[in-house]
């Protein structure tokens, strides 16, 4: 349920000066960043606990120009990243938005780390497609839950409220879309009214919701949803009712390789270091290395919408670093082999099939040459016993469509004007992803959540000492 409703003579029991919708990472950081330049901030999180899809996630985030790059003798900047993002979107976005994020991300990351002790380090052992230089960082685990369980601590202690079990279910505005508070639910069916001067949506996009997926993401209206539940589109729906503008909602990131059914990520890096996809045939069926995103809905084109991920020992022990990896193997999802014919078996399909695949693809890697699907294998290792497979699905991760904002993070309406006090971060902000799959570059994700978080908590915090100055 996400309404406006008229704030005329609407009481609240008590005001804030920023509210912030969401305790995800853009959520968190969007508090520390408004505290931090002085603001009396309270964050209004619908679970018990907050998680969001951040929790969910490798916690991988891309950053050019950082120390830890510097460190690792790696060239990049800000510019080389947006023409990254750019390209792998192909121009579709805003090359103003692609700017703004590639040029907060890095100083974002450096801040989190110096200021609230977050252990970043780069991925400095492999490189994710289409971006020009190794620029992940994460933390030790590379899992998104410690990177919520780090922002929740820096959050706790420098004092900022969180009200858990909170769900907003409405805005209170005015006629010119000015926002004077916010409902909330609370679990025992009772609901409270806070009041705030600038609000901050930080409650992520609308993948929990099967009608808007539907809508505007029909090519995965039955896919498995991989990301936080709570997230029920409710940013878009207040910012559309209340004029804004939002753009690339077919946008989305999905992912070609979610183990199944035990429901793991299987890192993209089994791919990327040389591993393969083939169907329940044992045969390949596409270019896996355009990139995880598109690989979701290729995937569900096969027969029962399954694929397997072929790799092998040295690509396991580069997977190993993620905790989901390990997981997956402690679950049994990783099956092990000497040989091809040996894996084939495990996996239950043809294993003269299989065989014929990996042999074809041994002969691409010793030419260095392309196969019909355009997957380059010049400079790819080659494959060695023991070999491992994965059953895999696709499955949507998260919508990258949403508000659009500005250099401060504001909302703006469908003339480009900023609405009176309406911020927007993470996924609740139109991502740099273009309108479809393919337009995902790794890291999109959390380059919002932490960029935009940083910009909107600053810039409502501003926002609010402008209006006490009036
Ligand atoms: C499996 C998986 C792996 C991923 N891996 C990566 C990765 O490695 N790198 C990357 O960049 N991105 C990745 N992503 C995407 C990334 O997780 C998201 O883009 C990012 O976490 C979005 O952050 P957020 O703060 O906007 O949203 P979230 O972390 O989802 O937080 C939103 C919060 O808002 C709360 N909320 C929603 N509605 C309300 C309401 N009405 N009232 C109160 N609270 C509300 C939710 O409960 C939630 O806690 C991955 C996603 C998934 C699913």
């Amino acid at each position: 349920m996400s309404r406006i409703l008229p704030a005329d003579g609407v009481e609240f029991e008590f005001t804030v000066p920023v509210v912030v919708i969401g305790g995800g990472a853009a959520g968190m950081i969007a508090a520390l960043a408004a505290h931090e330049q002085g603001a009396g901030v309270l964050v209004l999180e619908r679970d018990a606990l907050p998680q969001g899809s951040t929790a969910l996630s490798a916690g991988l985030i891309p950053a050019p120009g950082t120390r830890w790059q510097r460190a690792a003798g790696i060239e990049d900047s800000p510019e080389l990243f947006a023409a990254d993002i750019l390209g792998k979107a192909k121009g579709e976005p805003d090359p103003a938005d692609a700017a703004r994020v590639a040029r907060a991300v890095g100083p974002a990351l450096e801040w989190l780390a110096d200021r609230y002790g977050l252990p970043v380090s780069l991925v400095d052992n492999f490189t994710y497609p289409g971006h020009g230089a190794r620029r992940m960082h994460g933390l030790p685990s590379r899992s998104g839950s410690e990177l919520i369980d780090r922002l929740r601590g820096a959050v706790e202690a420098a004092g900022i409220d969180v009200l858990c079990e909170a769900h907003v279910t409405a805005l209170y505005a005015d006629a010119a879309s000015r926002v004077h508070g916010v409902e909330f639910a609370r679990p025992d069916g009772s609901s409270e009214r806070v009041g705030c001067s600038a609000l901050v949506l930080a409650c992520n996009g609308y993948g929990g919701n099967r009608e808007l997926v539907g809508r505007h993401v029909p090519e995965l209206a039955d896919a498995l949803y991989f990301g936080h539940p709570g997230n029920q589109g409710d940013a878009l729906l207040w910012g559309e009712a209340l004029g804004a503008a939002s753009r690339h909602l077919s946008g989305h990131q999905g992912h070609g390789s979610v183990a199944h059914p035990a429901g793991i990520l299987v890192t993209w890096a089994t791919i990327t270091e040389g591993g393969v996809q083939v169907n329940t045939e044992g045969r390949r069926f596409s270019n896996e290395e355009q990139g995880y995103s598109e690989q979701a809905a290729i995937v569900l084109r096969q027969p029962d919408g399954i694929a397997w991920t072929v790799f092998d020992d040295r690509i396991a022990a580069i997977a190993r670093q993620f905790e989901d990896f390990r997981q997956a193997e402690a679950m049994g999802a990783v099956l092990t082999a000497d040989d091809p014919a040996g894996l084939a078996r495990l996996m239950k399909i043809d294993p003269d099939a299989l065989a014929a695949t990996l042999t074809e693809v041994e002969r691409l890697k010793r030419e260095g040459a392309a196969d019909g699907f355009g997957r380059d294998f010049a400079g790819a290792p080659p494959l060695a016993a023991p070999y491992r497979a994965v059953r895999v699905t696709g499955a949507l991760f998260h919508t990258q469509g949403g508000l659009v904002v500005d250099d401060d993070a504001r909302v703006l309406d469908r003339q480009g004007r900023p609405l009176p006090n309406l911020h927007a971060a993470g996924g609740a902000a139109c991502g740099v992803s273009g309108s479809k799959a393919s337009g995902y570059l790794s890291g999109n994700g959390l380059l919002t959540a932490v960029a935009l978080g940083r910009i909107a908590g600053q810039a409502a915090a501003s926002a609010v000492r402008e209006e006490n100055d009036r």
